[in-house]
């Protein structure tokens, strides 16, 4: 399978060249000629799997070969629009279009919150054919009508899961409603949960599906590794790793915003050079962090999830969990920046106790166990206790029995509840764990007292602006685009 086999126009496929394609990935061979041959298509693929070249191409070929084809100096109307949940995808996805229109007279433009609005208003009124934006910033345009949506025949909806879980599903209802009724549309989502299923039903007419990866499945260029540490020799160790493997391009994560911009003192104290992005970061923050760390200057970039969502950097080395997410899912968003389109790359989570449940959590949705490797002069103290993790005001149990006190059983050192009470909290009374023992062969040992439904209650996720973490199930986030 080739791209000129896919039937492209000619200038997109001399863009796709120039980029260094030659093969299309799997979602793009069965996305390109379904959205050519017209209708709505519900994908289902992961970010790295090629997905924006997927929707972008053939939109780019029905822009140029349809009856409306933009013609020179006439005047333009949004007739692609490509929805976000973030403003690190939008600018991405963008630049793609830009990347593939080339040698095409398409005009397009990027919108989001946290810059003036007034460049965006100018490119409005110059005329676009497509538009890229998270959904915050769209409406503030549609309420100061300084946007027209009406000539929309395109309508693609990127990272659908993630805009749910960010609480954009209102925004997304008002978006829908200024669209034209006839109109092809496209919704890509990493997982197709039942919020997802009910949005597709409410958006596309009879949809071809397709589905690419399986579901959570991490790719397989990933080499993924755990560095079992304590808690507090987390810092010391990824030091060490940067520093003796010479990293140089090193994506890593935090759960919290104030812990990435910690850990970003920490590492300029020990000559790394290190920035954050997180949702307190002024964009240009983040857009000059984003620059740097791509082009090399910068060794570390330290992230939290939701901003490091849509962080595209061609073959990133190396990932590294300095905390394990709360939320199985995001391990897999995480390492996803990594092993991009089959490059190789490597994942390395350090993990102390506290982590345990996170981690049994993550194996049992990949569905595989993830190789443990204690760094020599980091190994674990076999007697640590496991201690409540403190996300904003909520406190999270992330280690096998410690919410349950210790209900499995077995392995103690008769020593519960004994100091180490951080914050009031009341220090868990579950087992100490063997955790900290030496490779185990990719197993995990301390299993016992862990229980599915203990897994749901962990289930939290922090908030996207603040960081306040926020019950998976309450009332949506929030967060302007
Ligand atoms: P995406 O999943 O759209 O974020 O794309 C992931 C990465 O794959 C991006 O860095 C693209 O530049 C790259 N990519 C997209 N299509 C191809 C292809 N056919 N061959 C090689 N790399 C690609």
């Amino acid at each position: 399978m080739s791209f000129e086999n896919l039937g492209l126009i000619e200038p997109l496929l001399k863009a796709v060249l120039e980029a260094g394609y030659s093969t299309p990935t799997p979602i793009q061979a069965q996305a390109i000629p379904a959205v050519l041959a017209g209708g709505d298509l519900l994908a289902g693929a992961q970010t790295g799997t090629g997905k924006t070249a997927g929707f972008t191409l053939p939109l780019l070929h029905k822009l140029m070969t349809s009856p409306s084809a933009p013609q020179a100096g006439g005047r333009r109307h949004i007739r692609a629009l490509i929805l976000t949940p973030t403003r690190e995808l939008a600018a991405q996805v963008e630049e793609s279009v830009r990347i593939y229109s080339k040698y095409l007279p398409i005009r397009s433009a990027v919108m989001f919150g946290g810059v003036g609005m007034n460049p965006q208003i100018e490119a409005l009124r110059r005329g676009l054919d497509v538009l890229v934006a998270t959904p915050g910033r769209l409406l503030d345009h549609l309420q100061q009508g300084t946007l027209d949506l009406s000539h929309v025949e395109y309508f693609v909806l990127d990272e659908a899961d993630r805009m749910l879980d960010m609480g954009f599903i209102h925004d997304i209802r008002r978006v829908l409603a200024v669209l034209p009724p006839k109109k092809q549309s496209l919704l890509f989502s990493a997982t197709f949960s039942d919020e997802i299923k009910a949005l597709a039903e409410r958006l596309l007419n009879a949809p071809k599906v397709i589905e690419v990866a399986r579901r959570n499945a991490t790719a397989e260029t990933i080499a993924q590794k755990v560095h079992p540490v304590d808690r507090d020799h987390k810092r010391e160790l990824l030091t060490h790793l940067i520093k003796t493997n010479n990293w140089h391009q090193v994506l890593v994560f935090t759960r919290m915003k104030h812990g990435a911009n910690r850990l970003v003192e920490y590492l300029l104290k020990q000559d790394v050079t290190a920035m954050a992005i997180h949702g307190n970061k002024s964009q240009s923050a983040r857009t000059r962090a984003l620059a740097d760390f791509k082009s090399g200057e910068l060794q570390v970039l330290v992230a939290t999830d939701i901003a490091a969502r849509g962080i595209d950097i061609d073959q990133l080395p190396h990932v590294v969990n300095f905390e394990l997410p709360n939320v199985p899912e995001d391990y897999v968003h995480r390492i996803g920046r990594t092993g991009r389109a089959g490059a190789e790359g490597e994942a390395v989570s350090l993990v102390c106790i506290d982590e345990e449940g996170f981690l049994a959590d993550i194996e049992k949705l990949i569905k595989r166990s993830i190789p443990r490797e204690v760094v020599p002069g980091f190994e674990p103290d076999p007697h640590a206790r496991a201690e409540p993790i403190q996300l904003g005001r909520r406190v999270l149990h992330g280690a096998p029995g410690s919410r349950s006190g210790g209900g499995g059983g077995g392995g103690g050192n008769g020593r519960a509840g004994s100091g180490n009470n951080r914050g009031g909290q009341q220090a868990p009374k579950g087992k100490s764990s063997n955790f900290s023992g030496n490779n185990q062969g990719g197993q995990r040992q301390a299993a016992g007292a862990y229980k599915p439904a203990q897994a749901q209650d962990m289930r939290r996720r922090s908030d996207a602006a603040n960081n306040e973490p926020v019950a998976s199930t309450p009332a949506p986030r929030r967060v302007r685009g």
